[in-house]
């Protein structure tokens, strides 16, 4: 027969176990992630693609701007955070930065020496830092398009001189680009790790990406001549209950 306690005893809880996040960009103008190498293109900043030669948006670029909005936002909710991208004022160094580091939810179970914590900050628990991985592993966005129905687009630009505010002589160049408005969808996944020591619980890691990739409008080079703009879709997360996110219980009681 079977047990209802011992079936709820066997189930692990999923906010201490690892997680997926699947996440969709949808490209509502040109995308123009370049590549530094030549790939047969004739632009002189060819677009990023795959070993398939489907359109890419790399993991790096991604993982990077998420981690800058995800401070913002733990700054707003008045949580201490680090200063990255420097290693020295970065978790658990943070040369010059002072208070409110040393807190129950800042301790991941990391050990000096003589026994003592190690703390690190919220970001760098989910981010990492050069003394601890990231908890969240990041996949390429990778765009569902085959490659044959995207033709190529280059866009001209000129090289500015900014002292003189003319154009540079000799200094036209083609950058590639996605087509516009083609809508292009970008797909990939953020994979959470459990919590393990620490009690920042998986859920909690996912409302804060969430909210992170939110204030992610664009990505990708020339934001300001209106490239790279986008939306998100979150296909199997179902609506988060923010309401649930308890932040105080999280940070033990500390107002
Ligand atoms: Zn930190």
């Amino acid at each position: 027969m079977i047990q209802l306690a011992e079936l709820i005893q066997t189930q692990p809880d999923p906010n201490q176990s690892s997680q997926e996040l699947a996440i969709v960009a949808i490209i509502d103008t040109a995308l123009c992630v370049g590549a530094g190498g030549s790939s047969g293109s004739l632009a002189d900043k060819p677009i990023l693609r795959n070993a398939e030669g489907r359109l890419v948006i790399p993991a790096s670029q991604l993982k990077g701007r998420l981690r800058h909005e995800c401070e913002k936002i733990a700054r707003a909710l008045s949580w201490p955070v680090c200063e990255s991208p420097v290693a020295q004022r970065m978790c658990p160094q943070r040369a010059g930065l002072n208070g409110g580091f040393e807190q129950a939810a800042y301790d991941v179970g990391d050990r000096k020496p003589d026994g003592s914590p190690r703390y690190h900050c919220i970001i760098c628990q989910l981010f990492g830092n050069p003394a601890l991985p990231s908890r969240v592993l990041f996949d390429d966005l990778i765009c569902t398009e085959a490659p044959e129905n995207i033709p190529e687009v280059l866009r001209p630009g000129v090289t500015l001189n900014r002292r003189r505010r003319t154009a540079e002589e000799n200094k036209l160049y083609f950058l590639e680009t996605s087509p516009a408005n083609a809508k292009l969808r970008f797909e990939g996944k953020l994979h959470i790790q459990p919590p393990g020591q620490s009690r920042f619980n998986t859920y909690q890691a996912k409302a804060l990406l969430l909210a992170g990739l939110r204030h992610i409008h664009a990505l990708g080079g020339g934001k300001s001549t209106g490239l790279g703009w986008l939306q998100w879709e979150f296909p199997d997360s179902t609506q988060l209950n923010l309401d649930g996110w308890d932040w105080n219980s999280l940070l033990g009681g500390r107002p």
